[in-house]
């Protein structure tokens, strides 16, 4: 492989550098090698300004114990905000969805992020989302928002295998609460995701949401 070529090519601590650029979403071994080489020509002081950025948002910003949405104040924002109905808890499957879902600014209600969502294809099972933290959230008012009680949850999945998958999975989960389960309307075309869907449509999305 001509990879393994490459490899020898660089000193072992440029190669390491290589690799964990090669990890990120987007990055393709040839840009990483680009990143790698950016990194041995800028100055000290560069270098350390992007160290110390990727150092300080994994030690100030956790994930928030009630939601999961990362955040630097635990509870979130959103979870401590007392002008939000913590009765009603939007299930998302990534921050990402959160963020855009919030821009639309129709939703007062708290949220929770599993993190992910089924993709048993791809060897992604229950174990993997935060689906007992929200069961949790259900059964115990003291691990919602603010101890309040759950009166209703809105499954904010992407219309697609995976996030039909999820949902069901979820419904499942939560069927032996009792809990008002309710979906999104299907305003978004299928196979389109909710971190990219324009505001209007997420709004009557959340208007119109139905039973599941
Ligand atoms: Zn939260």
């Amino acid at each position: 492989m001509s990879e393994r070529g490459d490899r020898s090519a660089h000193p072992e601590s440029v190669q390491r550098l290589i690799d964990a650029f090669a990890v990120l979403p987007g990055i393709g071994r040839r840009t990483a090698q680009r990143l790698a080489f950016w990194v041995l020509k800028a100055s000290h002081e560069e270098a350390a300004v992007l160290a110390s950025a990727i150092t300080a948002v994994k030690e100030s910003v956790r994930h928030c114990p009630i939601c999961w949405n990362p955040a630097d104040h635990s509870p979130c924002r959103i979870c401590a905000d007392p002008a939000r109905d913590a009765s009603v808890v939007m299930v998302v499957e990534q921050p990402k969805d959160l963020a855009n879902l919030e821009q639309a600014g129709t939703f007062r209600g708290v949220y929770h992020v599993l993190m992910g969502r089924l993709d048993p294809l791809d060897g992604v099972g229950p174990d993997s989302i935060t689906a007992r933290d929200l069961l949790g959230r259900v059964e115990d008012p003291s691990r919602n928002a603010r101890g309040e009680r759950v009166r209703e949850v809105v499954l904010a999945l992407n219309p697609d295998m995976e996030g039909d998958t999820t949902g069901l999975y979820i419904a499942e989960v939560l069927a032996p609460t009792g809990v008002e389960l309710t979906r999104l309307a299907r305003g978004l075309p299928s196979g389109s995701q909710i971190e990219f869907a324009n505001r209007a449509a997420l709004a009557d999305a959340i208007t119109l949401r139905r039973k599941f």
